[in-house]
């Protein structure tokens, strides 16, 4: 009887099977090609990544719709960037409204209060951790900002805050 080695899935592996578009981890920088009538030109723009995109199916880069992430992240950054484009995903899925009236604001907030919502329920504290420090902070512009300002006044994250406090009272010595 030979050992069978059950490899337990990662959050991360999870993720990306949960998500509704296929996921790629991409290098910092990447090349991007125009569309120009639905053709492919040879047209390339360089462009730099940041986390993380999600380009939707009828966007001009992509005809079936994707996520991608930065392969150099930590676990915990790359789990909280795909829960927050995974959200994303859902609204464009969805027809949300954010969508369908193309709000970019409330594209933000909806992506990422799908992220701390899924990180919560799962427990996530290192992830939120990573959250909390880009959602505190006011470097990046519109609609990023504005988008912030609305999530640190919503109850959930109040709750996530509380989890990642209590959870460090808990382990921390
Ligand atoms: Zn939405
Ligand atoms: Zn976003």
């Amino acid at each position: 009887m030979g050992l069978i080695s059950k490899r337990t899935i990662t959050f991360l592996e999870q993720l990306k099977k949960k998500s509704p578009c296929p996921v790629q981890e991409v290098d910092g920088r990447d090349v991007e090609f125009i569309r120009v009538d639905g053709k492919r030109t040879s047209t390339v723009k360089q462009i730099e990544y940041y986390a993380g995109r999600y380009i939707h199916p009828s966007s001009l880069i992509s005809q079936d719709g994707r996520i991608e992430i930065k392969k150099k992240m930590t676990s915990p950054e790359k789990e909280g960037t795909l829960s927050h484009e995974m959200g994303h995903a859902r609204c464009h899925k969805n027809n949300c409204k954010c969508y369908t009236k193309y709000n970019r604001v409330l594209q933000e907030i909806h992506a990422e209060l799908y992220a701390l919502h899924l990180l919560l329920r799962h427990g996530k504290v290192n992830a939120l951790k990573v959250r909390f420090d880009r959602l505190r902070n006011d470097w990046n512009g519109w609609p990023h900002c504005e988008a912030k300002a609305v999530i640190r006044n919503r109850r959930i994250y109040k709750r996530c805050q509380e989890f990642v406090e209590n959870y460090d009272l808990l382990f921390v010595v």
